[in-house]
């Protein structure tokens, strides 16, 4: 049985990240004045506190840095936060795989799972 996903909420910051997510494509901010890659999207740079940005496609290859698997759910399921080569980590969920053999220090690779109605979710499956 699959878990149902509801549809992402999209803001203004994050409408275009949600367009590309419905093409297959993970997609970063990267400060145009300090080169920094951020998550989650946002206008104004957390580092340098520019407001110049550009959206970068990220490769979807990162590594499991915590986690926890949420047995008593009805359908079971590993949230996590993953840090991915960029070197901003996300929560997400790591999916397609037995729960209790995830490790942290695990390589993932992003897979985009369909949500109810929306865009897709990035999501990470161990490699
Ligand atoms: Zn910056």
């Amino acid at each position: 049985m699959d878990r149902k996903l509801p549809a992402p909420e999209a803001n203004p910051e994050t409408v275009a990240f949600w367009k590309a997510a419905s093409a297959g494509r993970l997609t970063l901010r990267k400060c145009t004045s300090c080169a920094r890659v951020n998550w989650y999207p946002r206008v104004i740079c957390p580092f340098c506190f520019g407001d110049a940005s550009e959206w970068v496609d990220a490769t979807g290859h990162g590594t499991i840095y915590t986690f926890s698997v949420m047995h008593r759910a009805e359908v079971p399921y590993a949230i996590a936060y993953v840090t991915l080569e960029e070197g901003v980590s996300m929560m997400t969920n790591i999916v397609d795989c037995d729960l209790d053999a995830i490790r942290i220090g695990q390589k993932v690779k992003l897979v985009f799972k369909p949500s109810e109605g929306g865009a897709p979710l990035p999501m990470f499956t161990p490699v």
